[in-house]
């Protein structure tokens, strides 16, 4: 059952990505005195993950394939700068069996699961079958091999409208598209699995009944190699645009204690049922008659898991480092608990108002906000560009207090206080999400973006802002020439940059 039998200390890891996630890794290693190898593309040179590893490698100019999503050549650059494991953190290869199976063939360490189960679990078709087989609600559908169009057709009217058509190998909220009358259905069907084939190469669907009104909830789980599978609670992480996700809290507002437990016990079945060894996590819907279901398993480090780490205090980069080597948990079960309660918002460079549209420049310079419990993962510095080749997202501000009501508080605070100046970011569109009501006493749904779509509308500066951002462009007319007075501004406010970059982008 095992895959390791002795343990082996690492040394060095290779990070394969880029941006916040790079640097995070880059931290825990630092501080677990792991030296580091760091790779960038050329333009990223400047970035702060090319620039804060013990060594850095330049993966060349050339497209996503041949840099970051290039397996041979990173495996070859681990094994010339002798690093002993590679941390894939997450997109990128990071659920790519394949690379993780050539990884191990080179005598280095994957730090993530087994190359089988990732396989398993990387296929939305199969996943749900082996749920199936371990117990687990699954939502009602069909997940077979027939992808006829007809066939589809029929099923999907056994279904029941409305629902869902999914890519098999889906991610990142592609492939998706939602169905509501019978007429509607084959449109739908070519065009998901259009982008499906575009996005990854693979057409294959399942469809699935759509749960109306639900919530998003997840639970973290970590396994080591010697049999032990724990749970570290959940995440709600409802609060989602084009189904993907832009706030998340621990603990969920909508759990009691029961079924808390409940959706833990059945995510550590779940892990005890595939053998897991490592992190992951079991993604479920939650229906409003408290009935949840099976949506995938992500067999990575999830990019919301600090707020995980934030309520539990387990650094969950340290524990998976630690399974690698094949050791045990250095804790039990009985040890972790929920304390306090931590939000995370995710800073988008992206246009709110314009559907989410990405928006790229140079970034003058970066605010983070400071304070206790609060925390900044940031992939980017002054005079560094956003280019629309990789994930629009800047950074995640994670927010930890005793308990909910004061987390959101935090939150808002220090929102005011995050600074891209010179870029469009969603930072603004965050704050009003975290002042609405609903936010606020937790029905939070994944139709909460639509709901409140008017509420969330930008309704233009108030005098107050207004009179900041003239302020602020007396003092420092220039873009790009940092003064005290400058600096003194954004001290005070930052969003009177926000306001310049959005009269410059209107
Ligand atoms: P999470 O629950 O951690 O947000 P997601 O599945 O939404 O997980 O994706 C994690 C990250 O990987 C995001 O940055 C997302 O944009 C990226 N990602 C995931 N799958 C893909 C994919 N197939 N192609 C491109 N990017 C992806
Ligand atoms: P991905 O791999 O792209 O993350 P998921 O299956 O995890 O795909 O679904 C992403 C999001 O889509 C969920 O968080 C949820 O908001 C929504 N969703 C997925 N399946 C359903 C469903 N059957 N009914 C309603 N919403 C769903
Ligand atoms: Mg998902």
């Amino acid at each position: 059952m095992n895959s390791k039998t002795t343990s082996r200390k690492i040394k060095k890891v290779l990070i394969a990505n880029r941006g916040e996630i790079a640097v995070r890794i880059m931290e825990t290693c630092q501080l677990m005195g792991i030296k580091t190898v760091g790779l960038y593309h050329l333009e990223e040179k400047e970035l702060p993950h090319s620039l804060l590893g013990d060594e850095s490698v330049c993966l060349g100019e050339g497209s996503l394939h041949d840099t970051y999503l290039n397996g041979d050549k990173i495996v070859e650059v681990a094994l010339e700068k002798g690093a002993d494991a590679i941390h894939p953190g997450y997109g990128f290869l990071s659920e790519n069996a394949a690379f993780s199976k050539k990884v191990r063939e080179a005598g280095i360490l994957f730090i993530g699961p087994q190359a089988e189960t990732m396989t398993l679990m990387g296929d939305k078709t199969e996943s749900k079958k082996a749920m199936e087989k371990l117990g687990v609600p699954i939502i009602p559908g069909y997940h077979g091999d027939n992808q006829e169009d007809s066939f589809l057709k029929e099923e999907a009217q056994k279904i029941g409208y409305p629902l869902l058509i999914k890519a098999s190998a889906g991610g990142g909220g592609k492939g998706m598209r939602v169905v509501y009358e019978d007429d509607l259905f084959i449109e739908s069907l070519e065009s998901a699995r259009r982008e499906a084939h575009n996005a990854f190469g693979n057409d294959k669907v399942l469809i699935e009944k759509y749960i109306e009104n639900p919530r998003h909830i997840e639970v973290q789980v970590l396994s080591s190699c010697h049999g032990e599978h724990f749970h570290l609670f959940e995440r709600e992480c409802s609060i989602q645009r084009r189904h993907q996700k832009i706030i998340e809290e621990s603990p969920s507002p909508a759990l009691e204690n029961d079924l808390r437990l409940e959706m833990c016990k059945v995510a550590v079945q779940i892990t005890e049922g595939i053998q897991y060894e490592g992190a992951g996590t079991i993604e479920y819907i939650l229906d409003e008659d408290g009935s949840f279901y099976f949506l995938e398993m992500n067999t990575r480090l999830q990019v919301e898991h600090p707020i995980t780490e934030m309520v539990t205090g387990v650094d969950l980069v340290k524990s998976q480092i630690e399974v690698a080597e094949g050791r045990k948990l250095s804790f039990k079960q009985s040890d972790l608990e929920q304390k306090g309660h931590a939000i995370e918002a995710r800073i988008y460079a992206e246009n709110p108002d314009q559907d989410f549209l990405p928006s790229v420049g140079d970034i003058v310079t970066v605010g983070s906000p400071k304070g206790s419990g609060v925390r900044f993962d940031c992939g980017y510095q002054d005079g560094n560009t956003v280019s629309i080749k990789y994930d629009p997202m800047l950074a995640k501000l994670i927010c930890w207090a005793e308990d909910r009501d004061t987390a959101i508080s935090k939150t808002k605070i220090s929102l005011k206080q995050v600074l891209f100046a010179g870029l469009k970011t969603n930072r603004q569109y965050l704050q009003r999400i975290l002042d609405l009501e609903d936010f606020e006493k937790g029905i939070t749904f994944t139709h909460f973006i639509p709901k409140h779509a008017e509420d969330l509308e930008d309704k233009g500066p108030t005098n107050n802002e207004l009179a900041l951002a003239i302020a602020a462009h007396f003092l420092c007319p220039e873009k790009g020439q940092r003064t005290s007075s400058q600096e003194k501004v954004d001290q005070v406010n930052g969003s009177s940059w926000d306001l310049l970059s959005n009269f410059r982008n209107s």
